[in-house]
């Protein structure tokens, strides 16, 4: 899972696709929390850490970067390891905006970064209904949780 501040005036990066909207995440790199949220469901999975070990933020190479990188960058990790990924859900928690008109395409991008169909990757939405730093629309955030199997495992 991955959470971030949201802020008036930011760029709202998510799952790929740039999202028009008054506020945007604030973060190191592009903030995008839902490739965040699989880039760490995806170490996790292989048990290589997360995201901070592997992209710092102290990183000045991370500044600003597109965490389509991070993701592609994550799934070397995975191919490295002689693993391929069978498939993706993700839910974001957030007030504003609705996100459904963009999900397809954003599946479509994570779908083609991590070479499996578009079927195979899951995004869902919702709100918090107005509780908390998401229902306030100060924050945002993603989990995601990721099958992977080994490419080498020996079948019975
Ligand atoms: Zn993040």
């Amino acid at each position: 899972m991955d959470f971030h501040q949201l802020e008036e005036g930011r760029k709202f990066w998510l799952g790929g696709v740039e999202i028009p909207f008054h506020k945007g995440a604030v973060g190191h790199s592009d903030a995008d929390v839902l490739l965040h949220a699989i880039c760490d469901a995806l170490l996790g999975a292989l048990n290589l850490g997360d995201i901070g070990i592997h992209f710092p933020d102290t990183d000045a190479a991370c500044k600003d970067i597109d965490s389509k990188i991070l993701l592609e960058k994550t799934f070397a990790l995975v191919r490295n390891k002689n693993y391929r990924i069978v498939n993706i859900d993700s839910t974001v928690c957030l007030q504003e905006p609705k996100i459904s008109p963009y999900t397809k395409e954003m599946r479509r991008i994570i779908a083609s970064i991590l070479e499996v169909s578009v079927d195979d990757i899951s995004i869902k939405a919702t709100t918090t209904e107005h509780m908390g730093f998401v229902g306030r629309g100060e924050g945002i955030v993603a989990y995601a949780s990721a099958l992977v199997e080994s490419r080498s495992a020996k079948r019975p």
